[in-house]
């Protein structure tokens, strides 16, 4: 029983976040996934809207499911948010035994050596990285570095034994592909089409109300 995290821009968290999670717990048993806002994402442009709407459609997101979890630490860090310090922080929380498991789509994943100090990334957790719907092969598949390559090589491991160790083994998953992105759903917003389905109705609510992504 671990714990699994999720990282993001969340603006806004959709369906395809929630269904990710929700399968991600049940293909291994985890106790708790957490989702972790980021303040200022560093590979991306700034969100247009403030870190405490996307906590709070977050907040919203998750009322319901006992199983998920909002840290809003990197929206109180403000500044850069690197995953690293979130892992090496959470590992100083939970201490050395439990298992711990970073999980991110393979469209972050493939970026990943531009995150700073990345390589320590597997010294806190584990890694699992999903596919995504625009991304047809298996996310192992996908046209990495040789360097990147061969750190995954020495590392690659079977997401049913990631509860046996701490940290240090990336896995590859399959998911059911739910092809939504926040992209999509804030070009729908602004060009007023609607987005019912999407998202839950409570985070469409926020955002008609306080005029986001118009
Ligand atoms: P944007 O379109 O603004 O880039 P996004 O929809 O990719 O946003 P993020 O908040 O950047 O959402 O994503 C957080 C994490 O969730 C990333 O690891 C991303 O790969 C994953 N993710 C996002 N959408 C999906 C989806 N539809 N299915 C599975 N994973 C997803």
């Amino acid at each position: 029983m671990s714990l699994a995290l999720m990282g993001g821009t969340f603006d806004p968290v959709h369906v395809g976040h929630l269904r990710s999670a929700e399968e991600v717990a049940s293909l291994l048993d985890f106790r708790t996934i957490r989702l972790i806002p980021s303040y200022i994402p560093p590979h991306r442009r700034l969100p247009g809207t403030s870190a405490l709407q996307r906590l709070k459609m977050l907040k919203l997101a998750i009322q319901d499911n006992a199983q998920l979890e909002v840290d809003d630490r990197e929206v109180r860090r403000e500044g850069r948010s690197y995953s690293v310090d979130t892992l090496a922080e959470i590992r100083q929380e939970i201490g050395d035994v439990e298992p711990l498991c970073f999980v991110l789509g393979i469209d972050a994943f493939r970026l990943v050596e531009e995150w700073h100090r990345w390589r320590e990334l597997t010294d806190y957790a584990h890694l699992i990285v999903m596919s995504r719907p625009e991304m047809n092969e298996h996310p192992r598949d996908q046209a990495m570095s040789e360097e990147l390559n061969a750190w995954i090589e020495s590392r690659e491991g079977e997401l049913q034994d990631v509860s046996l160790t701490p940290a240090g083994s990336v896995c590859f998953i399959e998911l059911t592909q739910l092809a939504v992105s926040s992209t999509s759903i804030r070009e729908m917003v602004l060009a007023r089409q609607s987005t019912r389905y999407l998202l839950p109705e409570s985070v469409r609510n926020f955002i008609d109300e306080n005029g986001l992504y118009r």
